[in-house]
């Protein structure tokens, strides 16, 4: 089973915009891959579908073999979500943020605290772990995200734009700990506009504009032909 497939997924926003026009796409377990395209191509679109926060118009998604239509708490429990943006309550302490969210996926709490101590320890947040996620710097910030997404052990992490305006040295250190967590056994999918970043990181690319996949291919094969 694919760790994400894909198949001729569509999306019409309510305005009437076509967003996405027929994607067929396929992740194997332990593959790190990119989905890189221009301002508007579609990705967000299609990683919120993924995550169920859009609703589709047309086609199938499923997660480690969990259709997101019959089978969505499975699916849910495969995926780790990266959102571009910060979307957790700024006046919760940085802990009880990990703790809540594994919450969702019926962790216990005291197990929880345990799994929060991991990866905060491993994104170097502990010490904050009781600091209110205002009070953090926006490299923080980024890092308690991908906390906040690891937390339940997901196979499969998603992020969208995970190095968007930070700068060089943030961004190094994020592509070590991303590499880290692949050989691990962890499945990543990013998106991404600059080549530079997927080429670093990524064996495996797709390239979608206006809302379709022109080029899906390895790394290499892509380096070669440019
Ligand atoms: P990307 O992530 O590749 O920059 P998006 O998926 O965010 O692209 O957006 C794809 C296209 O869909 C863009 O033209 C965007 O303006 C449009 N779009 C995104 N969200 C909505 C919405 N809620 N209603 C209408 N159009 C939208
Ligand atoms: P709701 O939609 O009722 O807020 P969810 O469980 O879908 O409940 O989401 C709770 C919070 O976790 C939201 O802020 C959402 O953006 C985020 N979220 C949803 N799914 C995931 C996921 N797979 N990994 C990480 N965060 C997620």
């Amino acid at each position: 089973t694919p760790a994400l497939h894909i198949e001729n997924l569509t999306k019409t926003y309510k305005n009437g915009f076509v967003a996405l026009k027929g994607i067929d796409l396929n992740v194997q377990p332990g593959e790190f891959y990119a989905l890189l395209g221009p301002n508007g191509a579609g990705k967000s679109t299609t990683i919120s579908i993924i995550a169920s926060l859009v609703n589709k118009s047309g086609g199938r998604v499923s997660i480690f073999g969990h259709d997101i239509d019959t089978d969505l708490y499975a699916a849910k429990c495969c995926l780790g979500l990266v959102p571009q943006e910060f979307n957790f309550n700024v006046f919760e302490p940085v802990g009880e943020i990990l703790v809540n969210q594994a919450g969702y996926y019926g962790i216990p709490r005291r197990e929880a605290w345990n799994r929060a101590e991991r990866w905060l320890k491993k994104l170097e947040l502990w010490d904050k772990r009781k600091e209110i996620a205002r009070n953090l710097s926006g490299g923080m910030k980024r890092r308690l995200m991908i906390a906040r997404a690891l937390v339940h052990e997901p196979k499969l992490l998603i992020l969208d734009e995970p190095t968007a305006g930070v700068d060089i040295e943030v961004r190094r250190t994020m592509w070590d700990f991303l590499r880290e967590i692949n050989q691990a056994g962890v499945t990543i999918i990013l998106t991404t506009h600059y080549l530079e970043e997927a080429e670093s990181l990524c064996r495996k690319i797709g390239i979608i504009d206006h809302g379709q996949i022109i080029e899906n291919t390895s790394m290499k094969a892509l380096l070669a032909k440019l």
